[in-house]
């Protein structure tokens, strides 16, 4: 078993309210949106931070702002606007450590962010 909350969620050990899935990416509403559409994007690949993004993982990195888009427009918000941001380590307020891109959006966002 993973000690990592992220990967319980690709294991399926745990099960988060899914919106999005392919072979190698995972979304799911974050358990504490901020806006009216706030959704995870992560690799199924343990990746800590932005820091431990390897040669050869540039491919699934774009995947993940690959699905962010197909969420966008499934959730109504691709024209609209939406913000995607990925946060790394303790300034940036990152609190789990499995790669995720925030993908926010159904209001008016202000800039810049706190
Ligand atoms: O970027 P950061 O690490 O701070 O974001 C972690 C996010 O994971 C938070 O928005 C938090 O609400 C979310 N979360 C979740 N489900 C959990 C634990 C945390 O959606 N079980």
């Amino acid at each position: 078993m993973s000690d990592c909350l992220f990967c319980r969620m690709v294991s399926g050990e745990l099960q988060p309210d899914v919106v999005h899935e392919t072979d190698d990416v995972l979304a799911f509403r974050d358990i504490n949106p901020q806006a009216p559409l706030h959704v995870l994007v992560i690799p199924k690949k343990h990746i800590a931070t932005i820091n431990d993004i390897e040669a050869g993982d540039e491919a699934l990195i774009g995947k993940l702002y690959r699905a962010a888009a197909v969420i966008a427009a499934q959730e109504g918000v691709a024209e609209s606007g939406y913000r995607t941001v990925m946060n790394c380590n303790a300034d940036a307020g990152q609190e789990v450590f499995h790669l995720h891109l925030h993908v926010v959006g159904g209001r008016r966002l202000r800039w810049p962010p706190g």
